[in-house]
């Protein structure tokens, strides 16, 4: 456990078991240096807790690189609730999740990730303050998708020698919460906006309301346009897909978005420009971290509105030392989160 801990350079995970609720949670802490960890909770079904912990310390991680990246004074953690086959009282096991988090006094702010929900946060927020992402504070996504349109206009000025969309080609991958707010900012923007998605209800609802045309959702990252912007699953590129996109730029608001870290050497090789997924993406953070401390509305849009100059900022290090924007991202968090 130890050597593991060493190895993913985590500085402390901690084990909560609740006879009375069945809870059994983990929560995991990368770093504190710049300040609280903060990071979402999971609440899923894992084949074992080895695969449990493993998610929670690469989660942990990342939420530690992006608060960096985003200028927070925040550090990177995440929690998992094992999720057993049958439970009682949900809202008893989320309290009893908000007491574990309270024993840690403010190391660690928890928010919502896959499988928790805002009236679970509520849950937790009785039992302690370190909570975000409740009902009261907000859905992030409109904040989300609005860093994702600076990124994109920071891509579009590196790439396509204008930071102006109109007329500008993205195909958008998928039409939730983050993708469809993304829709109606580019459609205003004078972009032409084409998307696909599972729900075919979605694609046509943005069809009818936004004007955008419709794509199959299989066929979004093979579209010819000058970004494709995946807004859907993590994982999107691999070989195969990076190899097939008919795109100048990828700038989208999805997780995790590279299958494996050299798939942004495969971008590059094949003279793509990436924005790094957790730095785009960062405007649902800024909104949790920034809403937790109190802080205004227009406070919180203008941290948002820099994710543009700091993408600008990684794409010209990137062309300067002919690295990756990704390879440059890393770089700088860890000189950010050094001791
Ligand atoms: P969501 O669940 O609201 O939307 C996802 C959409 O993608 C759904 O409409 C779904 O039908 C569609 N989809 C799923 N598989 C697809 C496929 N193979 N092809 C096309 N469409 C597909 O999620 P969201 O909140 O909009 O988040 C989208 C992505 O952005 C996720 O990866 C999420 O982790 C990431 N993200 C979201 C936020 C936020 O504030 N919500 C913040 C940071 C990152």
């Amino acid at each position: 456990m130890f050597t593991t801990l060493k190895s993913a350079g985590m500085q402390s995970v901690h084990l909560f078991a609740d006879q009375r609720s069945g809870l059994e949670a983990l929560v995991a802490i990368h770093s504190t240096r710049l300040g609280p960890a903060l990071g979402g909770c999971r609440y899923q079904p894992y084949a074992s807790f080895d695969q449990a912990l493993q998610d929670a310390l690469r989660l942990a991680q990342g939420m530690s690189h992006k608060a960096a990246l985003a200028g927070l004074p925040f550090g990177g953690g995440k929690a998992v609730i094992l999720r057993a086959p049958h439970i009682d009282n949900r809202a008893s096991l989320f309290e009893a999740f908000g007491r574990c988090i309270e024993s840690l006094r403010g190391g660690y702010i928890t928010s919502v990730d896959s499988g928790t929900g805002s009236a679970d946060m509520d849950c937790v927020a009785q039992q302690t303050r370190y909570v975000t992402a409740t009902s009261q504070a907000g859905d992030p996504s409109p904040l989300t998708a609005m860093g994702v349109l600076e990124g994109i206009r920071a891509a579009a000025a590196e790439r396509l020698g204008s930071a102006s969309l109109n007329g500008v080609r993205v195909a958008l991958q998928g039409l939730g919460s983050v993708g469809y707010a993304l829709a109606e900012m580019l459609v205003a923007e004078g972009a032409e906006v084409m998307a696909g998605d599972i729900d075919e209800g979605r694609v046509q609802l943005a069809v009818e309301e936004l004007g955008i045309r419709a794509l199959a959702a299989a066929a979004v990252s093979e579209a010819p346009c000058d970004i494709f912007a995946p807004c859907a699953l993590g994982g999107v590129l691999d070989a195969t897909v990076i190899d097939n996109l008919r795109c100048a730029v990828v700038a989208g608001a999805a997780n995790n978005q590279l299958q494996h870290a050299a798939d942004a050497e495969r971008l590059l090789a094949r003279g793509i420009l990436y924005a790094p997924d957790y730095v785009i993406n960062a405007g649902g953070l800024l909104h949790v971290a920034l809403g937790w401390q109190g802080r205004s509305a227009s406070e919180i849009a203008a941290q948002v509105m820099q994710i543009g100059p700091r993408l600008t900022d990684l794409f010209v290090e990137s062309r300067a030392e002919a690295r990756t924007p990704l390879a440059i991202a890393e770089r700088r968090a860890a000189a950010l989160l050094a001791d």
